[in-house]
């Protein structure tokens, strides 16, 4: 397996050989056997065992190897397998960029047992991807620079209203600076372990 880093830390790309992806195609085909003995074990379950209300069709079709919704199970590994391929190559977006459904790169990273964005929060990846959305071409000393400079920036009006409620954005300032530095330390300490060139 080989991950390259790129300069947006949510881009980073995941490069894995021929032994890997089978076990990869494996993995995936193996998952989706356990979803469906969770089905027939549901079945059996939910009837307390008594054999004579299991609808055993049900069962049956659902342990059949060439059922799955409407594919051959070997069918649908692969067509996920493919969706995943993609994935690696693709960036985070989604729950771990605190958008609100899952981020399909994560999962992918999950399954390979590595975290690319490790120690970073909701609200400091959805900070890079804004950055990063702005400015394609950004470089992340670029990034640093920005949230440096920020530290010194009096927010726009419509800023300031949305936190008038909450009393007042000044009362915040503290906060926001805080998760500022955190930020810059985490993409400094990325740059510096990650990106350089060896
Ligand atoms: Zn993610």
């Amino acid at each position: 397996m080989e991950i390259i880093y790129q300069q947006n830390p949510l881009t980073t790309k995941i490069i894995l050989n021929e032994e890997e992806k089978t076990k990869i195609w494996y993995k995936i085909k193996e998952e989706t056997l356990i979803q469906l003995l969770f089905s027939t074990h549901y079945e059996f379950l939910k009837h307390n065992y008594d054999i004579t209300k299991v609808n055993i069709e049900k069962v049956k079709k659902i342990l059949d190897p060439n059922y799955y919704i409407e594919e051959p199970i070997d069918n649908e590994t692969t067509k996920r397998f493919q969706w995943y391929m993609e994935e690696l190559e693709s960036e985070h977006s989604g729950d771990c960029t605190a958008c609100a459904y899952t981020c399909p790169k994560c999962q992918v990273e999950n399954m390979l047992e590595i975290d690319t964005i490790n120690g970073l929060s909701k609200d400091m990846a959805s900070k890079i991807n804004t950055l990063f959305t702005e400015n394609k071409d950004l470089t992340i000393e670029q990034a640093i620079e920005i949230l440096k400079d920020d530290h010194n920036k009096i927010p726009d009006e419509s800023f300031i209203n949305v936190w008038k409620d909450k009393g007042g954005w000044e009362e915040f300032i503290p906060q926001f600076k805080k998760e500022n530095d955190n930020l810059i330390d985490w993409l400094t300490n990325y740059k510096e372990t990650k990106l350089i060139k060896k």
